[in-house]
């Protein structure tokens, strides 16, 4: 069952072209990759399903509900996120103060919670599961400030966990990581299988390959495959466009 369908979607910038009438299906659960070469319009594509940008022309159908004009924060309610940017984390803040409140601000209650000592109780519990999910448990009373550089990429994650997501748009997660905080990253994607469907950009081709159930190909604006990791690597198309032939 598709949770996300794309369907013709055109993004001009002036007289360049950068999503050229691309339609994609993203299925339940799904980790579903979507690779190109720079400038293929990878950053575009993740901006108009998220709703930073609106298409000039298509349809972005979410869940069965047409999303194409409505803003973040309502694709957010409906269960579409992005990954935070690190700068949103309140860096003197810990990391359970961190996720309290961003589990706060989804449900859209925080007065109340603050009001009844049981609710207070019962958001400390669900933002230490958040902790633990995003393997930072050891970490819940430590000031992101003092976070390594992948174990804030880690608490970016919890933050965008912290809203429930159907589907997580990640983008390039590994990003500025090394190789262990890669690996942690990695595990903590693979995790979410079934649970969510993620939309993943990464140039980390391995992780790509090692992750993705499916991966789309974009080049020039265009999908030219949709494939699994072997399917993607055996076609010649992309092998000449993209990968290169080894
Ligand atoms: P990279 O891998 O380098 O991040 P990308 O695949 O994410 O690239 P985009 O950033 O989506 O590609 O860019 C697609 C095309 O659209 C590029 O030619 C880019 O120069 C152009 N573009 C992107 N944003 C704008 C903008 N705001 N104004 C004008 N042109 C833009």
């Amino acid at each position: 069952m598709s949770v996300l369908q794309l369907k013709g979607l055109v993004k001009r910038y002036g007289g360049l072209i950068a999503t050229n009438n691309l339609s994609l299906d993203v299925l339940s659960g799904e980790i579903h990759a979507i690779i190109g070469p720079n400038g293929a319009g990878k950053t575009t594509l993740i901006h108009q399903i998220s709703g930073a940008i609106v298409p000039n022309q298509g349809q972005i159908i979410f869940n069965g509900v047409d999303v194409t004009t409505l803003s973040m924060h309502e694709r957010v309610k409906l269960g579409l996120a992005r990954s935070y940017q690190i700068t949103n984390i309140f860096q003197s803040y810990t990391v359970i103060d961190n996720l309290s409140l961003a589990i706060q601000a989804h449900s859209g209650s925080s007065m109340r919670f603050w009001r009844k000592a049981l609710d207070e109780q019962a958001l400390f519990k669900q933002a230490r599961q958040l902790a633990s999910d995003i393997g930072l448990a050891e970490h819940c009373n430590s000031k992101a400030c003092e976070l390594a550089h992948g174990e804030q990429r880690q608490l970016e994650l919890g933050l965008t966990l912290a809203t429930q997501p159907k589907l997580l748009l990640l983008d390039e997660p590994m990003a500025g990581t090394g190789h262990e905080e890669s690996g942690k990253m990695l595990e903590l994607i693979a995790a979410l299988r079934g649970k969510a469907a993620v939309i993943l950009i990464e140039h980390d081709m391995d992780a790509v390959f090692k992750l993705a159930d499916r991966i789309s190909v974009l080049v020039a604006g265009s999908i030219i495959a949709t494939g699994t990791a072997e399917q993607i690597r055996q076609n010649p198309e992309v092998k000449k466009a993209y990968l290169g032939d080894e």
